[in-house]
């Protein structure tokens, strides 16, 4: 492979036809005048954008191997275009401690294909009682600035005060999974009048919002930031944009699927669809659109959220929570939001890459198409109509809620650094 070669006839998001010259890992010039006599490379009009950065994955690695590993998750994420992914700490052990982010950091740069990144959980065992050693993470080799307890809301309000204030020390974020537990005891699924039709356990969304409200509050009070993971509710949306109107440091994601699916799948009792938070209404879905939209939600992040077979082969109510999402992430939210008319497919990218990166402390490695930058950017078929298909994963789990939807867009070839790690839909390493 040459080290310096031209990337010509791209399309950048913004629509302008563009091109990109590589030299050792770095973009050195964008545009037509860009630099020339050496190795072309013709697009054909394709789409490039910076990778995508996922602020949201379960890799399941220590401890549920079976589920996924880094390996695995990171081949689904260089599948789906992402450079670099955040690795959620509810693995076994929790990532509560420095040497388990280190742990988790190392096999990221050993597998090499993309940046895993791994969020610290905020309190030991992710309990919900103590503080985890958020300062030796934050000082640990993995240099972790996002906290999280997902899987389970920091529910205790002091506890939650005193990790905004750890994280106020060295300009982190805590990612609060927002979800009344009292108010959530053995739910289901979306309160309303499917659950109960179905007779299952309603969730409803003041779980979500009541901590919502809280937590912005309680950031503003502090001073310090934080960031909303897996909004859900129509309700969740007015409480962040009020309290972006305010000026408090607040930013929230969205997931794919719940821009697109409603708790209308429940009625198949297939617990594939079963995720946390659960799939809402129609209503919720359009009103989370719209905050994507005017900017109210920040990012789209997977929670991609991979289980083995058993845990989903069996009544509703015994299954686990979650899907995976990496690889259909960006054909999902192509889907939900541009061509629903909602959204740009500029800010859709921004939404998948330099949002998060900025969110994530991120910024200096994936700064986005810039001159100077690192060379990590996907090369996307905008028109190309592909089938998702379970069977046909990277990832070691096959709990996609997407099997056989026909989608657009497709991430054909992926440079990370300034080296394929796809290409034409082959992984190379
Ligand atoms: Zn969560």
């Amino acid at each position: 492979m040459t080290r310096t070669f031209k990337l010509v006839n791209a399309r950048l998001a913004t629509g302008e036809k563009s091109s990109i010259t590589v030299e050792a890992g770095v973009i050195t010039s964008i545009g037509e005048n860009a630099k020339s006599d050496v190795t072309e490379i013709d697009l054909k009009g394709k789409l490039v954008t910076p990778s995508f950065v996922d602020l949201h994955t379960h890799l399941r690695e220590p401890g549920k191997e079976n589920a996924e590993t880094v390996a695995s998750g990171t081949r689904a994420a260089v599948r789906g275009g992402f450079g670099a992914i955040y690795a959620m700490p509810n693995t076994n052990p929790v990532a509560d401690t420095a040497g388990v982010v280190e742990q988790v950091h190392s096999l990221g740069l050993e597998e090499g294909r993309c940046d895993v990144i791994p969020i610290g959980a905020v309190t030991r065992g992710q309990e919900g009682k103590q503080l985890a050693e958020i300062l030796a993470m934050a000082h640990s080799r993995a240099g972790v600035r996002v906290f999280s307890d997902d899987g389970n809301c920091v529910s205790d309000p002091l506890l939650m005060r005193r990790a905004l204030e750890y994280v106020k020390i060295f300009d982190g974020v805590i990612a609060q999974h927002a979800q009344d537990p009292e108010l959530t005891k053995d739910a289901q699924m979306n309160e309303g009048i499917i659950s109960s039709r179905l007779g299952l356990k309603g969730w409803p969304a003041v779980a979500e919002e009541a901590i919502i409200a809280r937590d912005v509050l309680l950031a503003d009070h502090v001073g310090s930031k934080l960031h909303i993971c897996h909004l859900s509710t129509a309700g969740s949306v007015e409480i962040v944009r009020w309290a972006k109107a305010r000026g408090i440091h607040v930013t929230a994601e969205v997931t794919p699927h719940h821009l697109l699916l409603t708790d209308e799948l429940a009625s198949t009792f297939d617990p594939i669809y079963k995720v946390n938070p659960p799939l809402r209404t129609e209503r919720d879905v359009h009103a989370l659109r719209d905050g994507v939209a005017d900017g109210t939600i920040d990012i789209i992040a997977t929670d991609h959220a991979p289980h083995p077979l058993e845990s989903k082969e069996c009544e509703w109510p015994a299954a686990a929570f979650g899907m995976i999402g990496l690889e259909s992430a960006f054909a999902i939210a192509y889907r939900a939001l541009v061509k629903s008319g909602s959204l740009s497919l500029q800010s859709l990218v921004a939404a998948m890459t330099t949002k998060p990166a900025v969110i994530g402390s991120l910024s200096d490695r994936m700064s986005g198409l810039t001159v100077g930058a690192p060379a990590s950017l996907n090369v996307i078929d905008l028109e190309k109509e592909w089938v998702i298909d379970r069977d046909r994963v990277e990832s070691k789990s096959s709990n996609t809620p997407f099997h056989g939807l026909q989608v657009e867009g497709a991430v054909e070839s992926v440079l990370f650094r300034g080296e394929w790690v796809m290409r034409d839909g082959a992984i190379l390493r």
